[in-house]
């Protein structure tokens, strides 16, 4: 059975002989078995794991020292490249597709022995906030299966949420691990654009896309990006910037910004709203200084996010054309174009077919300065504003998402909503910057919800330290 807190916990037992990777895989793949109604997971590598948790306890009685993710039982996300291994961005585009590679997460992870047990159920090429545009269909929350998990990680979510598995690797382009984090209860941490390689992860929107990790506590998901961290020969936009030092000030108090305009958003829920003014204040007692300031652009954000995401998919996703990757229609097409047609009509879903087209209309002749170049623009502004707020701050503070996991199909008709409820996710992937979700609360609906914090571009670490302390500090007892 496995009842660790943390890794380093988990280690200290294999090292006393207390217990066995072996024990352990099998724990988790019982517990897959067990919970196959949440369609966390859309394949479970079961010998594989079992063999490899066997090699790894050979391993250990030999006495080699341990690698840093020895034994630890991992998931990823259904668009993260693993050689040899089905991955289909939860697309009938890409049924049956196999890696021919590995990402360099996956590579990473391998060497410092980490056991991959399966890929996760997630949005349509990671487009949503549910987890209801896969399909596979739609993964539940553990706590209340007849909610929503969140999305676009909604698999990797649930899979750490539920005991699945140790660890799990989504994607973020606007808040896809932090806002299903939040929905389940878990840490969801998503690092500043180019920490983690992107190499092998499916494209979504280049300039926003980053890996992100789900654990249970904060010191998991240190261990993890150090790692899978780190410059890589296959992508170039890996930051060779080291970690930004935020110093404390003297009496060890930090400067907090809580964007004041942002709680006061009409469609925030009233109680995460009362629970963050809540937190303030103990943070205050803690001789912590936080502020309220009022951030300008607020309402330029969603826009900004999807006119430059959707132009940025419209270009990815041209790909699969049933030609270089993808589905291929049966019907016997006469002319290149209708063939193209029919086989991305036929592959692609509802929601997927809505932002290319999207994203073709702002990069077109006549509208690409109106839409693509005020959203570029507005991009700018924000990172500016933002730098000057970090010249004086620490970490902002805002609520991770405006509600709590809603019910399942809730927000199927409601598209605009879905997409304005990304309001507090999408400004760190639209400046660049580390954010993480830290669950702290329990709404009156029984459903869990926390925190976000924002850092300072590249301060990775201590943000997570940061949040740890918050975590040890602020957690409300109840079972969340
Ligand atoms: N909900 C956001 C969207 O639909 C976030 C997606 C993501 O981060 N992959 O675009």
């Amino acid at each position: 059975m496995y009842q660790f807190q943390s890794i380093s916990q988990y280690h200290d037992a294999l090292t006393l002989g207390q217990i066995s990777c072996e024990e352990v895989v099998t724990h988790f793949l019982e517990k897959i078995d067990a919970t196959k109604e949440l369609n966390a997971f859309v394949e479970v590598f079961r010998e594989e794991a079992i063999s490899k948790a066997r090699e790894l306890d050979a391993k250990r009685n030999q006495n080699t020292p341990l690698g840093k993710l020895h034994g630890v039982v991992v998931s990823i996300k259904d668009v993260i490249c693993y050689k040899d291994h089905q991955v289909t961005a939860a697309s009938k585009m890409l049924k049956d597709f196999k890696s021919v590679y590995n990402a360099t997460v996956v590579d990473r992870l391998l060497s410092a022995d980490a056991i991959i047990i399966g890929v996760c159920n997630c949005d349509e090429f990671a487009m949503g906030s549910t987890n209801e545009t896969s399909v596979y269909g739609p993964v539940r929350n553990a706590k209340d299966k007849n909610r929503i998990s969140g999305g676009s990680s909604g698999g990797s979510a649930v899979a750490v949420q539920a005991g699945l598995c140790m660890v799990s690797l989504g994607s973020d382009t606007g808040g896809s691990v932090r806002q299903p984090a939040d929905y389940c209860g878990i840490v969801g941490y998503k690092p500043s654009y180019g920490t983690i390689s992107r190499y092998g992860l499916i494209a979504y929107a280049s300039s926003f896309d980053q890996i992100g990790i789900f654990a249970q506590n904060t010191d998991d998901i240190s261990r993890v990006l150090d790692t899978i961290k780190g410059s890589d020969n296959f992508d170039s936009t890996i930051s060779q910037q080291t970690e930004t030092f935020v110093p404390e000030n003297k009496d060890g108090s930090r400067q907090i910004a809580l964007f004041k305009n942002a709680l006061e958003y009409a469609s925030l829920d009233s109680e995460i709203k009362k629970a963050i003014y809540i937190l303030s204040d103990k943070l205050k007692n803690f001789k912590h200084h936080v502020v309220e300031k009022n951030f300008d652009l607020i309402d330029y954000i969603v826009p900004a996010y999807y006119i430059l995401t959707t132009a940025e998919a419209s270009s990815n996703l041209s790909r699969y054309d049933g030609i270089r990757y993808g589905h291929r229609t049966a019907k016997n097409e006469q002319t290149i174009d209708k063939f193209y047609k029919a086989n991305r009509s036929e592959g692609f879903g509802i929601e997927v077919k809505k932002r290319i087209m999207l994203g073709s209309f702002v990069l077109s002749e006549g509208y690409f300065d109106a839409y693509f170049t005020k959203a570029q623009k507005v991009r700018q502004m924000l990172v500016n504003q933002t730098q000057h707020i970090f010249e004086e701050y620490d970490f902002i503070m805002l609520p991770t998402v405006i509600d709590t996991a809603g019910e399942l199909g809730a927000m199927k008709k409601d598209t605009m909503g879905m997409y304005l409820s990304d309001i507090y996710t999408v400004f760190a992937n639209l400046t660049g910057l580390p954010a993480i979700s830290i669950p702290l609360f329990k709404h009156s609906n029984g459903m869990p919800f926390g925190v976000q914090l924002v850092g300072k571009k590249n301060s990775d670490q201590q943000l997570l330290e940061f949040s740890n302390y918050i975590l040890e500090h602020f957690k409300e007892k109840a079972d969340v």
